[in-house]
């Protein structure tokens, strides 16, 4: 259970999360102003926003080194115009062919025995790199009638033990939202476990308030969150206080990171990222190498690259603290493990 204390504390911020929500920052001049970096540096064209428009918290820019474009966070989310340079073959608008493994909206079922839903058609932030920026959202969005559709599915298939609220980001969807899907999924007898992946606690720490540790409290199932944090700069004491709160009330917290050059494909921030987590209750899980969708060639770093810097964690941290270098495969049951 929360702490009276941490629970006081939470209220006041329950509804502040929706008001940052609903006044990103989508204009690259304001974000570049804000930063204190000339706009007129760096043209962008409006395609390139077209394709993947900026998106992200105002709160979190206090994190971003002012005057600085090599800053790792201004780099995860600053459009450039490179991404609209890299239709080719070896760059595919849906890498993971997650099409063929759609069979209803809002609905994934790729690996056995775990089904990914997609709870919320939005995120707090547009990451650049990011594997769905070309994911058939619209066509994803279920209303109530094709949720229970969705609810039917997983009753007919007594395989399925896990459900994983994926996105967009599930923790964009408002708790009467969760709440009510996860009382439906609740109802189904095989169902042991509930999964959330999100990146919200890092972009809005003051998402994780009173109703949403009250819903993870108060299910039955086993609880896993996996929190995606690509460089120790995103946790500042607000990231830490949230990680804190949900590792109360979760079974297991764990963290994702994608591998990207010229952001963390160092071993010193990687190391440093493992250290920053824990001391927040959260275990390195993947070190993912970045899936090759369309629009993201320049942050990619090669596959020796991405198993030294595995080395070089080794050298200094215990073995819990060195996350498994994956990537993903289409058509594969489950991330393929590099060693
Ligand atoms: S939060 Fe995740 S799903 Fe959303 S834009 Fe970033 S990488 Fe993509």
């Amino acid at each position: 259970m929360p702490s009276p204390n941490i629970k006081l504390r939470d209220v006041a911020a329950a509804e502040k999360w929706q008001q940052i929500l609903a006044d990103l920052v989508t204009d690259p001049k304001e974000l570049l102003q804000i930063l204190d970096l000339d706009p007129g540096q760096l043209p962008i064209s409006e395609r390139v926003l077209k394709a993947f428009p900026l998106k992200v918290p105002r709160p979190f820019l206090s994190r971003i080194e002012k005057g600085n474009w090599q800053d790792p966070l201004l780099k995860q989310i600053l459009p450039l115009n490179r991404e609209l340079l890299q239709d080719t073959d070896s760059c595919d608008p849906d890498p993971l062919q997650e099409a063929e493994f759609n069979p209803m909206p809002g609905l994934l079922h790729k690996y056995q025995g775990r089904i990914l839903l997609t709870v919320a058609p939005h995120c707090a932030v547009h990451c650049r790199y990011c594997f769905r920026r070309h994911f058939d959202y619209r066509g994803n969005t279920p209303d109530r009638r094709a949720w229970e559709n969705v609810i039917d599915y997983i009753r007919q298939d007594e395989t399925i033990s896990e459900v994983i609220f994926s996105g967009g980001d599930p923790l964009a969807a408002g708790d009467r939202q969760l709440i009510w899907l996860t009382r439906q999924l609740e109802a189904i007898p095989h169902l042991q476990r509930l999964r959330i992946h999100t990146r919200t606690p890092i972009m809005i720490p003051q998402r994780v308030n009173a109703p949403l540790l009250d819903w993870l409290d108060s299910t039955r199932f086993k609880t896993i969150v996996v929190v995606h944090c690509n460089h120790p700069a995103e946790i500042d004491q607000s990231v830490t206080d949230s990680l804190s709160m949900l590792a109360t009330v979760v079974d297991t917290m764990l963290n994702q990171s994608v591998l990207l050059k010229g952001i963390n494909d160092n071993s010193k921030d990687l190391s440093r990222l493992s250290e920053m987590l824990f001391s927040s209750n959260v275990l390195p899980y993947y070190l993912h190498l970045l899936d090759p969708v369309q629009g993201v060639a320049h942050f990619d770093v090669e596959l020796s690259r991405g198993r030294q810097l595995i080395r070089e964690m080794q050298e200094v941290l215990p073995g819990y603290l060195v996350p498994k270098l994956v990537r993903e495969e289409a058509g594969k049951a489950s991330k393929t493990l590099i060693l």
